[in-house]
């Protein structure tokens, strides 16, 4: 799921140790924006978050199987809670993912106009 992470760490603007916001997407960090001055330091995670979600989802089953053969009650009485919210966590993801990705397009196309 996309979740939001804080860390005190050195800002390039502002020149010393200031509180980032750390955006994951998945398992892997997609944006860290300072809180101070808001410079955002973006990545482009679409090739990568494409194959560690081709990873999660691979081994869903396998997760979900040794769930169920630990605790079988456990994991039903789970079910109903965690496979409804999983469609909305995925799509927060992928949208953090591709709009932290535009921001690089629109750099490349910057960068290829100059001589
Ligand atoms: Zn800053």
């Amino acid at each position: 799921m996309s979740a939001v992470e804080h860390a005190d760490l050195t800002c390039s603007r502002c020149g010393k140790e200031t509180r980032h916001e750390l955006a994951y997407a998945g398992r892997l960090l997609a944006a860290i924006t300072c809180t101070e001055c808001g410079k955002v330091i973006e990545r482009d995670l679409r090739a990568r978050y494409l194959t560690d979600l081709r990873q999660r989802l691979a081994t869903k089953p396998k997760r979900m199987l040794r769930r169920f053969r630990k605790d079988p009650l456990r994991f039903a009485s789970s079910l109903p809670k965690t496979v409804p919210a999983k469609p909305w966590e995925l799509l927060s993801e992928i949208r953090l993912v591709w709009r932290t990705a535009r921001a690089h397009r629109g750099d490349r196309t910057t960068a290829r106009r100059r001589p």
